[in-house]
């Protein structure tokens, strides 16, 4: 065994599911872009269709596509990038629901498929996507006639609660849709620490299904565990790794592990990031490779088989502070050639 191996506990999944789903005001779907998150997209909507959820959010046609064959026809799927030129024959074939984003999209998906459901996703301030107000005003009437199943719009701010731009934004997409038969959405994981007036009828976590902040109170639901290919012992004055940046101050025990910026543990994590075995940490020393890192294991007692880089006592946040990121883009660059080990979930 040379890969490293990440642990996915589908219970933790499922756990932080239900406790999102109990802050909700209303019903709580589940947003499972770029593969779930990185976890793995089938594994993760079925154990999360297990707890519940009937309404998954993917970015693009493509995954709503490969989400119908793992899901089976009980299940909505959303996608938010709407109805692009080329979705037409996948968004008929796999039953996909598209958040119409522009005039453009709407005559596309009228003219395309004249009685598939869809939704309308609105700007309510971020400018990423969805109609501006006064193109929605123009169209809404023509909308509300037909099979509109969703209004939602997204806040840009929400992991921050006390920014003025919240309450604008939950401002403008009250007055957008004052009066709407249709279900309405604004909250992800941070919008729902925000509050019930921002829950409306359906909330959209994803982050916090994960384990990561916002949602501060997750379950942890990883384990990356790495192993080590080989130790030596170095003396004072030599020096660990490319560009030769770490210089041993006294006599130290080094452990190469298998792991690297090309399994998404980036460059920014060298000389920052710790590994652990059980509660001791252990420093990463010298520059993250493509393939491997350099570790200080000098204080460790007896070498264990692999070190751990993600685990209770680093997680995803706290990694991914040590690279000077976000949660989201550790998990997202979580590399393809991790053995990954489902715990849990659907029996
Ligand atoms: C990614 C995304 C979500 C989920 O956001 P989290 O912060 O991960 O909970 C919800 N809605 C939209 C439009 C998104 O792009």
């Amino acid at each position: 065994m040379a890969t490293g191996i990440l642990h996915i506990d589908l219970d933790a999944l499922c756990a932080n599911w239900r406790a999102l789903d109990r802050l909700s005001a209303g019903e709580t779907g589940a947003v499972v872009k770029a593969d779930g998150y990185g976890l793995g997209l089938v594994e993760v909507t079925r154990a999360l269709a297990s707890a519940g959820a009937r309404r998954f959010f993917v970015a693009v046609a493509e995954e709503g596509a490969t989400l119908r064959k793992a899901l089976g026809e009980n299940v909505e799927i959303n996608v938010f990038s709407g109805h692009m030129v080329t979705d037409t024959a996948i968004i008929r074939g796999a039953g996909l629901t598209p958040m119409l984003n522009s005039a453009a999209q709407v005559a596309r998906h009228r003219e395309a498929l004249p009685d598939a459901p869809y939704g309308v996703q609105l700007d309510t301030g971020m400018n990423r996507l969805g109609m501006e107000a006064d193109e929605w005003a123009e169209l809404r009437a023509g909308l509300e006639a037909g099979p509109l199943t969703l209004v939602m719009s997204h806040l840009a701010c929400a992991d921050t609660p006390e920014h003025p731009q919240n309450a604008a934004q939950l401002a403008q997409f009250i007055a957008m849709t004052e009066g709407l038969h249709a279900p309405r959405s604004l909250s992800a994981t941070g919008g729902i620490l925000l509050g019930p007036e921002y829950h409306f009828d359906l909330t959209r976590p994803g982050i916090g299904l994960y384990g990561g902040l916002p949602f501060a109170a997750a379950r942890p639901a990883l384990r990356l565990s790495l192993p080590v290919i080989q130790t030596r012992d170095i003396a004072p004055g030599e020096t660990v790794g490319y560009g030769g940046t770490y210089c041993a101050p006294s006599p130290r025990k080094i452990a190469t592990v298998s792991g690297g910026y090309a399994d998404g543990l980036i460059r920014a994590l060298s000389g920052r990031a710790r590994l652990f075995a059980g509660d001791t940490p252990c420093p990463v020393v010298g520059r993250v490779s493509m393939d491997m890192i350099g570790v200080d294991v000098t204080d460790l007692p007896h070498m264990p088989e692999m070190l751990d880089i993600m685990c209770p006592a680093q997680n995803v946040d706290a990694l991914a502070e040590a690279a000077g990121t976000i949660g989201y883009e550790i998990l997202t660059s979580l590399g393809a050639r991790y053995e990954r080990h489902y715990s849990g979930g659907p029996s």
